[in-house]
């Protein structure tokens, strides 16, 4: 066993609110600056929808993150490091500035100048870069006024997938956020890729971050970055990426994202884990296992031996002891309510998410029966608003068992909490049968 310790942290989506504060505080702290007005270090993004940047999930015309390859080695989409010295003056593949973001106004004449007539006018967004009609392009969470029609089906890559003709339906229609910063990866496809060798995991947190002076600009980094959280900047010629707020954190503050949240569903803390599984567990053959391999990679923080091995690897006593008060193993490990992004990239994601479970109400409301109670739920899982199969292909690489359990575990955990709430005995049967 060799214990390594690793910030991360876990969302609970059904928390966010999409209110864009983290986003907005992130880049006054660290992209307010020449070079980076396109760069969301933190991002929300709508979900169903493109994503941010558009497609960024096309891991065929991107060639991010990790393969398997026959002999059950990882190969890197993108090639790895000598490849990509070899190749450096060849062009990476990365997302365009329109792909990232195209910022829009109105346009405030047509409701001004308009003559007068039967309909009210209607300012119709416009681009700022193209000045083009935006209601045939796209800007960030421009998938938010699509409403689940048919043009969001076709252009986000899971419902597509799903081709669920259901969705096509207004009474069938869902949405969440998804709010997005760079996963500081177990297994970084970004720091392999970089033939200058300059993007690097900090040992004693496993931060990744770039060493400005080494970086030679070749941005092989941000193709290899499956989840395109690494940018370019146009004024510097070097990589950026978020830091998870390393200067905060060393002085013992919390992330500018966590600490502004609005709807506080940012919980961040150390985990402990054995380095000598990762390559291993992110290199199993079914990507439906990669979630539990991932799992195992994780230490109990409260086990003496790993307590005993941590600190045989100069892991500081305090340090231990922010891992067994930090709620990231159990949220990850003990109630198995979180689940990584993406796992099939093999790059072993560190910010993992609690799926929503809302609303459930829709699900059973038309049986008049108790649509919280989650007995109710099981029963009708399948017809939850938010599909579990939309869930699972952003969780579990399309494996739907392990999202259910989630989210029946999180319905009794909301039933067990109501009844405490309101002072009544919990339902001993209903943790029971959810495990
Ligand atoms: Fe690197 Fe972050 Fe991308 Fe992981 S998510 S590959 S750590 S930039
Ligand atoms: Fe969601 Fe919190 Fe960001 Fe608001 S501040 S968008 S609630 S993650």
């Amino acid at each position: 066993m060799r214990v390594m310790a690793q910030m991360s942290m876990v969302m609970n989506l059904d928390k966010c609110i999409g209110c864009h504060t983290c986003s907005v505080t992130c880049k006054q702290a660290w992209t307010n600056r020449t070079g980076v007005e396109y760069v969301w270090f933190n991002n929300v993004e709508t979900r169903p929808g493109q994503g941010y940047p558009r497609t960024y999930q096309d891991q065929e015309k991107w060639q991010g993150g990790w393969v398997r390859t026959r002999r059950g080695r990882l190969r890197l989409r993108a090639g790895n490091r000598l490849k990509n010295l070899l190749t450096i003056f060849s062009s990476p593949k990365m997302p365009s500035l329109q792909q990232y973001y195209e910022p829009w106004t109105y346009d405030y004449e047509t409701l001004t100048s308009a003559p007068a007539q039967q309909d009210t006018p209607v300012a119709r967004p416009k681009s700022l870069i193209s000045g083009k009609d935006m209601r045939i392009s796209w800007s960030a969470n421009w998938d938010d006024d699509l409403g689940g029609g048919p043009r969001l089906v076709a252009d986000d890559p899971i419902l597509a997938k799903l081709e669920k003709d259901v969705l096509l339906s207004f009474e069938s229609t869902f949405m969440f956020y998804l709010p997005r910063i760079c996963e500081h990866c177990l297994n970084p496809s970004c720091a392999a890729s970089c033939p200058s060798g300059a993007v690097y995991k900090r040992a004693e947190d496993g931060i990744v971050l770039v060493d400005q002076d080494g970086c030679k600009g070749w941005r092989k980094c941000v193709t290899g970055c499956p989840y395109k959280k690494i940018y370019f900047n146009h004024r510097t010629g070097k990589a950026e990426k978020c830091t998870f707020c390393f200067p905060r954190i060393e002085v013992g503050l919390p992330t500018v994202c966590s600490e502004t949240c609005v709807g506080r569903l940012r919980y961040i803390g150390l985990v402990l884990y054995d380095a000598d599984r990762v390559l291993d567990a992110a290199s199993v053959e079914d990507e439906h296992d990669l979630l539990e391999a991932q799992r195992q990679v994780f230490l109990d923080p409260n086990d003496p031996e790993v307590v005993r091995e941590a600190e045989r690897a100069g892991i500081p006593r305090d340090w231990v002891e922010a891992a067994q008060r930090s709620p990231i193993h159990a949220l990850i490990n003990r109630f198995r309510v979180a689940l990584p992004l993406h796992p099939e990239y093999r790059t072993m994601p560190m910010v993992w998410y609690i799926p929503p479970l809302s609303p459930v109400v829709d699900a059973v409301s038309s049986t008049g029966v108790d649509a919280e109670d989650p007995r109710n739920l099981f029963a009708a899982i399948d017809t939850l608003r938010i599909p579990v199969e939309y869930l699972a292909e952003l969780f579990t690489a399309g494996d739907t068992a392990p999202v259910t359990a989630v989210l029946q575990r999180l319905a009794a955990m909301r039933s067990y909490m109501r009844d405490i709430n309101l002072g009544r005995d919990p339902d001993a049967s209903i943790p029971a049968s959810v495990g």
